[in-house]
């Protein structure tokens, strides 16, 4: 769309108003095709050759993306996995990466694993403390530093501008991996970071449908010259039907979070000194570390992500845990976050003894349903648990 320069909120109902110009369908058509007709002077005039390096159903989506972001260039991967672990990839062995102690579980058990074998010095440092930060970083060596803001499943807000300016002068790029603000809320690019990853199996796409990751990044430089590479190489690239579904949940990206963010409101304010739950963790409620941060660099929201951990009256709340999550109705005991529909999961199950993560933890994802019911089924759910 050109000038006026549209709202972020316009660009995505109307996903940048494309049209398909060759039977004016205001939606995508699905393209199928693996490969391109070479012309006979053995040109690629199209600009596309094969499948695995331009797809004509990545175009619309990482566009819009980008405009979101208000980024340079998007790039779509076949999950967010795929579109991590690249920006570590990239790297040359020897050099110094930080990471935070609280991030996603899966990412921080590849990285420990690939480091080893790669040679990467990546060191976990409590990434919301900039003092901790600037003592860990070290000038001329540390290539990257990465940031997972609200971070799972503790929700640790880390300050993206003031670690920026830290990884920066030291002569570090900053990625974050902004999966659980979204875009609706944080812009980290306008904050200071390089690049942005999303797992977009979650908010972007929305419906629990589909595997999809995206980075995009502040500038088209060798960095991102070098993930292109790779994306093409590594082959983990997302399939033409995915394209579609993200495309089509974007387009609703804004009421879908806004509505969660303030049902997370609601939520997390209710259970907030409940008899039955020792603590709420949310960045939108005053007393929780990281609420100032979070009020600067989160806008009309705080996410739609919270923990809770439960009383019980053995076991430090893990069996009551594990009973409330047994006891929901209207909640989904299932692991993922970002859909219409609301889940529950006690993570310290998942992610093992390795974890930062309390044994009486429920993670809670909130969907787009009646925020009473919820409650209500929550409710219910940590009295049963009691008996
Ligand atoms: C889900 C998730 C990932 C991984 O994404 P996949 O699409 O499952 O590969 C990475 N970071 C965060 C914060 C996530 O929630």
């Amino acid at each position: 769309m050109k000038t006026p320069p549209f709202k972020p909120e316009t660009l995505a109902a109307q996903a940048l108003g494309w049209i398909d110009e060759s039977t004016r369908a205001v939606t995508p058509p699905i393209h199928v095709s693996s490969t391109y007709l070479r012309d006979p002077d053995n040109l690629y005039r199209s600009g596309r050759m094969y499948a695995r390096a331009d797809h004509p159903a990545f175009d619309q989506a990482e566009a819009l993306i980008a405009a979101l972001e208000q980024g340079q260039e998007a790039m779509l991967f076949a999950s967010g996995m795929a579109a991590a672990t690249p920006v570590f990839q990239a790297l040359s062995p020897g050099d110094h990466v930080l990471a935070p102690k609280v991030m996603y579980w899966s990412l921080r058990n590849w990285l420990l694993q690939f480091a080893a074998q790669w040679g990467l010095k990546v060191e976990l440092v409590e990434m919301n403390d900039p003092a901790a930060v600037q003592a860990a970083i070290r000038p001329g060596q540390t290539r990257l530093v990465w940031v997972e803001t609200p971070a799972n499943p503790l929700w640790t807000v880390t300050d993206i501008a003031a670690t920026a300016a830290i990884a920066h002068a030291a002569g570090a790029r900053l990625a974050v991996d902004s999966t659980t603000a979204s875009p609706v809320i944080t812009q980290p690019l306008a904050l200071g970071a390089d690049i942005v990853m999303h797992s977009a199996t979650k908010y972007l796409g929305g419906h629990s449908d589909l595997l999809a990751g995206v980075l995009v990044t502040r500038e088209d430089d060798d960095f991102w010259q070098r993930l292109r590479a790779l994306r093409v190489n590594h082959g983990g690239t997302l399939g033409a039907f995915e394209c579609f579904l993200l495309l089509r949940g974007l387009r609703t990206l804004f009421l879908r979070v806004r509505q969660a963010n303030t049902s997370a409101q609601r939520i997390a304010t209710h259970f907030d000194d409940h008899p039955l739950v020792a603590q709420v963790l949310y960045p939108g409620l005053p007393g929780f570390p990281g609420h100032e941060i979070a009020k600067r660099q989160m806008k009309g929201g705080f996410g739609a992500m919270l923990s809770i951990r439960v009383r019980g009256a053995s076991a430090g709340g893990e069996a009551a845990a594990i009973a409330t999550a047994a006891e929901v109705q209207l909640w989904k005991r299932a692991t993922s976050l970002g859909g219409t529909e609301s889940l529950l999961e006690h993570r310290s199950s998942v992610e093992g003894p390795n974890s930062p993560v309390p044994p009486d933890l429920l993670r809670l994802s909130v969907g787009i349903e009646d925020a009473d019911d919820l409650i209500a089924d929550l409710e219910q759910a940590l009295a049963r648990a009691q008996r």
